[in-house]
């Protein structure tokens, strides 16, 4: 093991990206199977890959990320059907991802681990989100459940964690964490990592402060909304990195959600045919695909949060 770790980073990165195509090509069978009503359509592990237009199973070579789709033109090769770009693009954002993390984090260590998983269960989310307003249990809910055991370490181990510096020197100040076997699951960004009882107030107020504001909504609108799935997105992001930052990520993501999302949303109010009332009035049956917006701040919040944070408390506190 510690051979493997001793790779020069530029190697670990090119198994990473192989291996991170192979994981998005999973990630679109994700997307497309879990938002399905019938529960045989969202077996996402017996059922082989098949075309959704024709049913026709896709050949192995056919399936390869990113080069399947290039060779076929982006057309089933039985039936013609146009491949949406979106799998190509999944594939090669969860590649991309798996071959910055070591660049990111110390290869091997706990934090590198999360933040994997967690980027590509964003991944997999904001397309769920994008395309079918959407946003599964069966990727949440173990989620918050991981987030909360992803503490554990440190209680059991609290001797066993030195800071050392991470790559890039600039953000990232990384504890790693070692067992006595391997240099191994290591922590957080920011000094301390994130302890039992910030994880689990993430989570309780992840979920907590957005029902409230769609209780303050429901009451005056009379309609949700916020969709569940929005509370447990904040839950398990909160679980993963604790409250500060799961505060972070709400109020951040209010913002392309007021710039993009609400205009989106008036626009399919103005062109649905079934609308009563005013525009402003079908607003509220056009849910904003809150999901995508929360997915897309994260990484900002992670990477920059406390400097971001200090920032607007400078703005805030003038001269
Ligand atoms: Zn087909």
């Amino acid at each position: 093991m510690s051979i493997l770790l001793e790779f020069p980073t530029w190697m670990h990165s090119l198994f990473l990206l192989c291996f991170g195509l192979l994981v998005g090509s999973f990630g679109n069978v994700l997307i497309h199977r879990l938002p399905q009503e019938d529960p045989e359509e969202r077996d996402v592990v017996r059922k082989g890959s098949h075309c959704p237009a024709c049913k026709t199973p896709i050949k192995p070579w056919h399936n390869v990320p990113l080069f399947g789709w290039l060779w076929l033109r982006g057309r089933c090769a039985a039936c013609g059907w146009r491949i949406p770009f979106r799998y190509p693009l999944v594939e090669g954002l969860t590649g991309l991802l798996f071959a910055a993390s070591p660049w990111l984090f110390p290869i091997g260590t706990l934090i590198w681990f999360k933040g994997l998983l967690a980027g590509f269960a964003l991944i997999v989310l904001f397309f769920t989100d994008f395309t079918e307003f959407m946003l599964p249990d069966a990727i949440q809910l173990p989620l918050i459940a991981l987030g909360l055991l992803l503490t554990l370490p440190q209680m059991i181990w609290p001797d066993a964690f030195r800071p050392i510096r991470g790559a890039g020197d600039l953000f990232l100040n990384v504890e790693l964490w070692h067992n006595g076997l391997q240099p191994a699951p290591g922590w957080h960004l920011y000094g301390a990592p994130v302890t039992w009882r910030e994880a689990l107030a993430g989570a309780v107020l992840g979920y907590g402060v957005p029902a409230g504001m769609n209780a303050i909504y429901r009451a005056l609108r009379k309609t949700d909304g916020i969709g569940m799935g929005d509370f447990k997105m904040l839950a398990w992001l909160g679980a993963f990195w604790g409250w500060q930052a799961m505060l972070g990520i709400l109020f951040l993501s209010t913002v392309p959600m007021i710039l993009l999302g609400v205009p989106f949303a008036l626009l399919k109010s103005a062109r649905d045919p079934q609308r009563e009332g005013s525009v402003w009035e079908g607003l509220g049956q056009h849910m904003l695909p809150w999901g995508c917006g929360m997915a897309a701040v994260t990484p900002l919040v992670i990477f920059f949060g406390p400097g971001l944070w200090e920032a607007y408390m400078g703005l805030l506190g003038g001269r």
